[in-house]
């Protein structure tokens, strides 16, 4: 058995979802289990229209946007041929934006929008995305058969953020998923959803469809998990801050899972870990290029020349300076600052110290105030906003000496903030101020690749 996961671009129209069957039909000899995203750009809008509605918007505009996405759904299944057989069924497109109107239209009189209220009403666009893919797959002449991915993936109630109850989860993937693959038949289910042991209706995080695929590929015990989206594969750099990079062939676990947290979007951070644990192999490839190899992350790849795999970045970062206010810092000091970050759940992904100051990086501000009101009672606190994290990744780098040296004359005069390196042996990270991140990537893309 093989897991495919196609992602929002894969599955955006009743063309890509017909390019999509194609690709499974070609592998039906590795017994495929596929996992979707929304179709296109559908989670952000049914947050937008959330959101909408608990802001105070009208309800005929709220609900005049629901009708455009419900349209968009009906519109791509008639043009795949499946709209009848789908609103047969209970559970078809017209049925399931019913539920979601009523439950819109109890957003705009009650205006609150709790944690678990957005996990019910992202998880839609999975819902109807595994619908109509999974009909279309029958009526493209892919037997297939649709699950409601709540009813496998089990969490814990962690709203907008769960994690997967692993033991549980894999044993309901064990029950219901090998028996009908056996059958000849294609399951299709949604990415990112899930729910808890109580039933109630929960999401992995954003970008979340591909850790549900290896979550799925390490229940299932599969041979590959395949991560089909609209680039080649894990590209050397980003390429909506620099196109042109080019493809990575094959990287290590431990190589994926650092470019994914720090902002190679192409996966989700989580993704290796169920793949790490069962020792299945990752493949990125391109929906729309599906004869291009893409690229392959394996625990050990074969030995590469290049001291950096590729290069990541987060946006949107801001850098925090501490100062204590003591002369020297008092043992006691980061217990402090990081209790304080803890309490208000908020991460931060850098670190530099020196004796009586630490700066570190967050992506998240929501809780920024409340985090100086409490730290300026031992210390003082400065925010800037519009940084950058630029991340080189290499295995190699711990055994090449002259990385660091390399990294600083190729970024010349360029100002760097912070420089992080060590915690993992197999990153150099830096921040920059958000104006020269093209620039960066550019001198260090040039300097490597
Ligand atoms: P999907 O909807 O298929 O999950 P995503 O938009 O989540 O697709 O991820 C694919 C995108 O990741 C690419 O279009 C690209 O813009 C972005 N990306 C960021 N960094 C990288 C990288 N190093 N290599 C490839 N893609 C990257
Ligand atoms: N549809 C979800 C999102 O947009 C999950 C995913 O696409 O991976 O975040
Ligand atoms: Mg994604």
């Amino acid at each position: 058995m093989i897991v495919m996961k196609f992602g929002g671009t894969s599955v955006e129209s009743a063309e890509a979802i017909r390019r999509v069957a194609g690709i499974v039909r070609e592998r039906l000899a590795q017994r495929p289990v596929v996992v979707v995203s929304a179709m296109g750009k559908t989670t952000n809008k049914l947050l937008e229209i959330a959101n909408m509605a608990v802001g105070g918007d009208a309800r005929t505009s709220v609900l005049g946007i629901l009708g455009v996405l419900r349209d968009f759904h009906l519109e791509q299944a008639a043009a795949l041929g499946i709209e009848d057989s789908l609103n047969k069924v209970p559970f078809g497109i017209t049925a399931t934006f019913k539920e979601l109107k009523q439950l819109i239209e109890a957003l705009v009189v009650m205006r609150e929008l709790t944690p678990r209220l957005i996990d019910t009403i992202s998880a839609y666009g999975e819902r109807l995305s595994s619908l109509v893919v999974s009909a279309a797959f029958n009526r493209l002449g892919v037997p297939s058969l649709h699950f409601d991915a709540r009813s496998v993936i089990k969490t814990d109630a962690r709203h907008t953020q769960a994690a997967p109850l692993l033991k549980e989860t894999y044993e309901q993937l064990r029950i219901s998923v090998p028996s009908v693959v056996q059958s000849g038949s294609v399951p299709v289910m949604g990415g990112f959803i899930g729910s808890t042991l109580d039933g109630v209706t929960t999401t992995l995080g954003r970008g979340g469809s591909d850790y549900s695929a290896s979550i799925v590929g390490a229940g299932i015990g599969a041979e590959e998990i395949q991560i089909w989206t609209d680039v080649d594969g894990m590209l050397t750099a980003d390429p909506t801050i620099l196109p042109g990079g080019h493809r990575v062939e094959t990287c290590s676990f431990a190589e994926a899972a650092e470019l994914a947290y720090f902002g190679a979007k192409v996966l989700h951070p989580a993704t290796v870990l169920p793949a790490i644990e069962k020792n299945i192999p990752v493949r990125i490839l391109n929906s729309r290029r599906p004869e291009v190899a893409g690229t392959l992350i394996v625990s050990n790849p074969p030995p590469s020349d290049k001291p950096i795999c590729s290069i990541a970045c987060k946006r949107n970062i801001t850098l925090v300076n501490i100062v204590s206010s003591r002369m020297l810092m008092t043992h006691g000091f980061l217990r402090r600052i990081f209790e304080v970050f803890d309490r208000h759940q908020t991460s931060v992904d850098m670190l530099a110290t020196s004796e009586v100051s630490v700066s570190l990086t967050v992506d998240n501000t929501r809780a920024l105030d409340a985090i100086r009101s409490e730290i300026e009672s031992f210390a003082e606190m400065t925010a800037e906003k519009d940084h950058a994290i630029v991340c080189l990744v290499g295995e190699n780098i711990r055994g090449c000496p002259q990385v660091s040296a390399r990294v600083f004359s190729a970024l010349g005069g360029t100002k760097t903030r912070m420089v992080s390196q060590g915690a993992s042996q197999l990153n150099i990270s830096l921040v920059v101020a958000a104006a020269d991140l093209v620039r960066a990537v550019e001198s260090l893309h040039s300097e490597f690749f």
